[in-house]
């Protein structure tokens, strides 16, 4: 794994579906969990850094598809960690719903091309539903953001100016917007990103892509002028 901020790091190899460790004073927070493959790297990559797996106390979850919780159910069986994630996305975490998609004949091509998987990737029970506003141990907030998913959440540190986005926002080729077969209301993901306009953001640490370590909020305005919704 490597930093990005003293205290906050992201993982190496996990293919895709970007996750987060947080070191707050010894107690280990994960934002999303990657692919299934990802487990055991993360699990390796964290005892290779000199921390113990049982640091793990919170496994945050941005939304639940399975480049984010793949590797869910390994993970809260190896440290124990409080699952946290949004009343929608709870039960598609929890393995009694799959995820909701957009109706694959109202997609044009090449989107409607594009496989995406429709069946629930975890069946860990969730044990701290977040909604917006609320504030978790550490110091950040929920910020609800749906669109990708209707329960989707970024997660927002006011002190370090820092935001998790998960996929409201991809950040391959510069910004861009989430995946559209996997979006079952890109509209209302736009507006997330217009509602995100307002948060003091310096550091932008995105589900898909690189962070931003600098003036991301000037960029994430910017993109959201460009889409009508800043
Ligand atoms: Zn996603």
């Amino acid at each position: 794994m490597r930093q990005i901020i003293p205290n906050v790091y992201t993982f190496d190899n996990l293919i895709m579906g970007r996750v987060y460790l947080i070191d707050d004073g010894g107690e280990l927070s994960l934002i999303d969990t990657g692919l299934a493959l990802a487990g055991d790297r993360i699990l390796k990559q964290i005892t290779d850094s000199g921390r113990q797996i049982a640091q793990v106390k919170h496994i945050l979850i941005t939304h639940a598809h399975l480049d984010h919780v793949g590797s869910l159910d390994k993970l809260k069986a190896a440290t124990g960690a409080q699952v946290i994630a949004s009343a929608e996305d709870a039960p598609i975490v929890e393995g009694k719903q799959d995820p909701p998609l957009p109706d694959r004949k109202t997609l044009p091509f090449p989107h409607n091309l594009i496989p995406v998987s429709a069946k629930a990737a975890s069946k860990t029970p969730v044990d701290r539903i977040v909604a917006d506003g609320d504030t978790l141990p550490g110091g950040l907030q929920v910020i609800a953001t749906p669109g990708h998913s209707y329960g989707h959440v970024s997660y927002y540190h006011p002190a370090l100016k820092l935001l998790f986005t998960g996929d409201v926002l991809f950040h391959m080729t510069g910004m861009g917007l989430p995946l559209r077969p996997a979006t079952p209301d890109m509209e209302m993901n736009k507006r997330s990103i217009g509602k995100l306009c307002a948060f003091d953001i310096e550091i932008a640490c995105f589900g898909h892509g690189q962070p931003i370590l600098r003036g991301a909020g000037d960029q994430i305005r910017a993109f959201a002028r460009k889409l009508g919704v800043a």
